[in-house]
């Protein structure tokens, strides 16, 4: 039975645009996707007046393999939010089954849920309002140079306004496409020359065989390509691809079709008319991730080709862990508070991008993957050892001040 989707209507912009200039906010957020929608609530909670702004309407789709990992659902319980995923409707996952040259291994999983993102980023949202965020959605934002010593200027659009609103700080969520760091002075972004590029579809399949809780992952010659079931039934498809490979097959659809055929997996129905959506380049890092009251977090403080699915939990334990830093530097901003950031999110986010690096890179050879897919058919256990560390909670998270137990009264 299809799921009620609690998060399914829309969410109204909570003030008008004049009405954003009024004041000097504490903290605006841009970017409402994981990353920013929690920082928001987080930073609400904390008695911060936060203004979270995003340039599409919600729900919004995003290319993702929609997959919460165990370490993300560690996350949403230390701030409280552990009934959120099932609330929004989201599906227990058991188990991953691997392909590559015809061969499969399944392996299982320590936990972890499937929810379309217009579900769980809605959800995220509407948690940031309930703690007294503001929202401004379908409104696109700019970011000045510095022009004052205690608070940054940022442009607001939204169809054909625009206005100018002061912030003590501001928190660049604004994910892998995201321009509004780019004209800092150090926060220049450096891009993987041999980066994969993301896409995504959603399908309506009925042909049986991609069944519920169970994570499908193909890799092939130009890339790989995850299967999940959505709460409503939908098969979401979301791939890392090879540039050239996407150019000389046509398009990612083809060239998804052509790598679930070589791992043995059956081809969706419409898996190559469907409407596929890009990302850019996915593996990139900025050189620095503060500068003068602005901190950067999710994915535009850097990315590392998703195979691994972890994405989400690293923008919500970033989410978590920034908040706090955020509210502080609003009361008295120096560099030590984006310096204590950057080293944060080093020990917490960046160490744990090496596991899937590396694992990004055995996909770049078909012989080998086929041959670790042969050796973890005979005994998948080999697996747990990463398995266990892209799914253990964020042990730095304990030294942040637990603030879900309620500061706002
Ligand atoms: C192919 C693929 C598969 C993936 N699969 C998984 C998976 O299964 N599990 C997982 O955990 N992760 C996965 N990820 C990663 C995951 O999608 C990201 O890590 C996650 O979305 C990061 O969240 P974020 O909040 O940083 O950015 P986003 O979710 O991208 O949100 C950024 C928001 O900023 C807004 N924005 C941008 N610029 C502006 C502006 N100037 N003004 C206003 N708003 C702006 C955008 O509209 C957007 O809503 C996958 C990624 C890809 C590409």
């Amino acid at each position: 039975m299809t799921p009620q989707l609690a998060s399914r209507h829309s969410i109204d912009a909570t003030l008008e645009l004049s009405d954003t200039a009024e004041r000097t906010w504490d903290v605006v957020v841009v970017g409402a996707g994981p990353a920013g929608a929690l920082a928001a609530r987080q930073a609400a909670r904390l008695g911060a007046a936060v203004l979270l702004i995003d340039k599409a309407f919600f729900p919004r789709w995003k290319v993702c393999g929609c997959c919460l990992n165990a370490a993300a659902l560690s996350v949403l319980e230390f701030v409280g939010l552990e009934e959120l995923p099932a609330r929004a409707g989201a599906k227990p996952l058991e188990r991953i089954r691997l392909a590559a040259g015809k061969r499969a291994a399944v392996c299982r999983l320590p936990g972890g849920v499937s929810l379309s993102r217009e579900a769980f980023d809605t959800a995220l949202v509407e948690a940031a309002l309930s703690a007294g965020a503001h929202f401004l959605p379908h409104t696109e934002a700019t970011l000045r140079s510095v022009d004052a010593a205690t608070f940054r200027t940022l442009d607001l659009r939204r169809e054909h306004q625009t206005i100018a609103v002061r912030s003590r700080v501001v928190l660049a969520a604004d994910g892998l496409s995201g321009r509004l760091a780019s004209n800092e002075p150090d926060l220049q972004t450096s891009v993987s020359r041999t980066s994969r590029l993301g896409a995504g579809a959603v399908l309506e399949d009925d042909s049986g065989y991609f069944g519920d809780g169970v994570i499908y992952m193909a890799s092939g010659r130009g890339g790989y390509v995850g299967l999940v079931r959505l709460e409503d039934g939908r098969l979401d498809v979301a791939a890392a691809l090879d540039r050239e490979a996407v150019r000389r097959s046509g398009g990612p659809g083809r060239l998804a079709a052509s790598v679930l055929s070589q791992a043995g997996f059956p081809v969706p129905a419409g898996i190559e008319e469907a409407a596929w959506r890009g990302t850019p380049p996915l593996t990139r890092r900025p050189a620095r991730l503060y500068s003068e009251r602005l901190m950067v977090l999710g994915d535009a403080a850097g990315y590392v080709e998703p195979f691994t699915g972890e994405g989400m939990a690293w923008a919500l334990a970033g989410a978590a862990s920034i908040a706090p830093l955020a509210v502080s530097g609003a009361e008295t901003w120096s560099p030590e508070v984006g310096l204590a950031w950057e080293q944060l999110h080093h020990c917490m986010i960046v160490r744990r991008q090496f596991a899937c690096r590396w694992v990004s890179r055995l996909l770049r050879r078909p012989t080998l993957c086929a041959a670790a897919v042969t050796a973890l058919r005979a005994a998948p256990q080999l697996a747990s050892p990463l398995i266990h560390a892209i799914n253990r909670p964020f042990a730095a998270l304990s030294r942040v001040t637990p603030i879900h137990q309620g500061v706002k009264s």
